[in-house]
């Protein structure tokens, strides 16, 4: 059984607890130490696939096809590691276990209860993670903020698992907020006091508190901390904010948190080498030029709705040395001036028809204009559309997502998709292998002809129209190597156009960008190099 890390919030949302997290495994990584994560989220949703971007950032899909919160995206491109469904648990999911394990009468003459029933099977399921072969220590994070009603069960279920692993197996990090009051021209530690409080009263004493702060945490928050949260000084840790959420791990590093936390687990903490990472952050930081990059979608409003791709811009600009300026486009209002002024384009996924003859005007202007661009998913989808209507002459062709009635259904239900009524967990989710035409500009990027991507949508590009539209120059370089599926297309007339099927932004991690973002900003580099800036 590997060692145990678990990290609670306090005080509010929002904190970066994910960050936090997943920059911590980082640091364990880089130790040497076979690193994973999970996240336990209290909510009562099964999973994060039915939630609206709006509320809950953007669904993070896993190669198994689970669909997950945001933070599992942090957690893979920290610790450069795919996980699983089975590395996001719920409230929902094990409700739903129990209850139906209720029903089949496995608990027969018993009473089913929160304690000892849902936290063992809480623990069952974390036990599940931290036990495969490769893995040291698991950081289990949970979700919302000690105090709320829901988290209660998940609290409860990781201080028995800490008493059951027994002492030096388990420690608790707590990440709080450390308020800067600019009236009284102070930190204030009384709301981190009262979270540690509120903890302790269920049992658990943090080994070390995080403290997020706008400001630098002064010695004396740091005294009062320690003092009123019963830990050392040197277990109060400062993580200030900072540009970039890669500096994070410098940071803590700094801070030595990493090293300590081995240490309470009696693993070997020697300091690790941070250099390559420490070259990345300083790209970031100082890039050599800039490139715009229109995004085009509906929910531009949260950028969270769109985070790896945002994520994914910044790894392939780290790595050509440009600062990736997101211009956020509302793909319902007039995108016209500011399409103009960038250097690519991209439409990311979505759905639902708000928006998408934005998104159809934005793949027209980057087509005619010859501005890099990248479609995903429905992005994608927008490209054939457009394609089908402006250039293969096709009037009114469109998704029967958007218009059952279009008389030219250019992208339509799979025969498989057809009468699936339930929304959770039906669409085409997970890992699927593509296989790129030899000599398209997709697998040049690559480098490779055979790649696996992973994908979350119900609706496809439909076969019967593939012949005509590559006959106007959009060409279906990629393809599901087991059915007739249009997994990519790309345009030969055009400096960058690429559209895929599947989401690339998943698979994207920092020092190794995904090679079709990498693609997208080399050519708006150009781009921006042609005009002028
Ligand atoms: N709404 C589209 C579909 O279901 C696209 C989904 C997406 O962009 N993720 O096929």
């Amino acid at each position: 059984m590997g060692k145990l890390v678990f990290v609670t919030g306090g005080v509010v949302s929002s904190l970066g607890k994910g960050i936090t997290t997943a920059a911590l495994g980082y640091l364990l990584r880089a130790r040497g130490l076979g690193v994973t994560a999970m996240k336990l989220d209290p909510y009562l949703n099964v999973d994060a696939g039915t939630m609206s971007p709006f509320q809950h950032g953007e669904v993070f899909v896993t190669v198994d096809g689970g669909e997950a919160d945001l933070d599992l995206g942090h957690y893979e491109r920290f610790l450069d590691r795919d996980l699983t469904r089975r590395h996001c648990v719920t409230s929902g999911q094990v409700y739903g276990d129990l209850l139906a394990r209720e029903r089949q009468g496995d608990y027969l003459g018993r009473t089913v209860q929160v304690i000892p029933h849902l936290t063992d099977e809480i623990g069952r399921r974390v036990h599940e993670v931290a036990r495969a072969p490769e893995v040291d220590v698991t950081l289990v994070e949970v979700g919302g903020t000690v105090g709320d009603i829901e988290s209660q069960p998940f609290l409860e279920a990781i201080r028995q698992i800490e008493w059951e692993v027994g002492p030096g197996n388990a420690v608790h990090v707590h990440v709080t907020l450390v308020p800067y009051l600019s009236a009284a021209g102070e930190l204030k530690t009384k709301p981190t006091q009262h979270s540690v409080r509120e903890l302790r009263a269920i049992g658990i004493q943090p080994d070390f508190i995080v403290c997020r702060s706008e400001r630098a945490l002064t010695a004396e928050a740091r005294a009062k901390i320690a003092q009123f949260g019963n830990v050392r000084p040197e277990a109060v840790i400062a993580n200030p904010d900072v540009a970039t959420i890669y500096q994070v791990p410098l940071v803590l590093e700094e801070e030595g948190l990493a090293a300590r936390v081995a240490s309470r687990l009696g693993l070997d903490g020697s300091c690790p080498d941070l250099e390559r990472w420490r070259r990345m952050v300083d790209s970031m930081l100082n890039p050599a030029g800039r490139v715009r990059i229109a995004l085009v979608g509906k929910y531009v409003a949260l950028p969270d709705a769109y985070l790896s791709i945002v994520e994914a811009l910044g790894h392939a600009g780290a790595e050509l040395g440009v600062g990736v300026e997101i211009d956020w486009v509302d793909s319902e209002a007039d995108g016209g001036d500011r399409l103009a002024r960038a250097h690519g384009v991209l439409v990311p996924g979505g759905f639902g028809l708000r928006g998408v003859e934005g998104k159809i005007g934005a793949v027209r202007h980057a087509r005619e204009s010859g501005t890099p661009f990248l479609g995903i998913c429905l992005g994608l989808q927008c490209a054939v559309v457009e394609a089908a209507r402006h250039q293969a002459g096709l009037t009114g062709a469109h998704s029967t997502e958007f218009e059952p009635d279009t008389p030219h259904p250019v992208i339509d239900l799979l025969p498989g998709q057809r009468g699936v009524e339930a929304k959770g967990g039906t669409m085409r989710l997970g890992a699927y292998p593509c296989r790129l035409a030899p000599g398209t500009g997709a697998a040049r990027a690559y480098g490779r002809d055979l790649v696996q991507e992973r994908h979350r949508h119900r609706y496809e590009v439909n076969p019967a129209y593939v012949d005509l539209l590559e006959r106007h120059g959009l060409r279906a370089a990629g393809r599901w190597p087991v059915g007739d599926l249009v997994e990519l297309v790309e345009r030969d007339d055009h400096p960058w156009f690429v559209a895929t099927q599947f989401h690339p932004e998943f698979q994207s991690r920092p020092g190794r960008p995904h090679p079709l973002f990498r693609g997208l900003v080399a050519a708006a580099r150009e781009r921006a190099a042609g005009s002028g800036g």
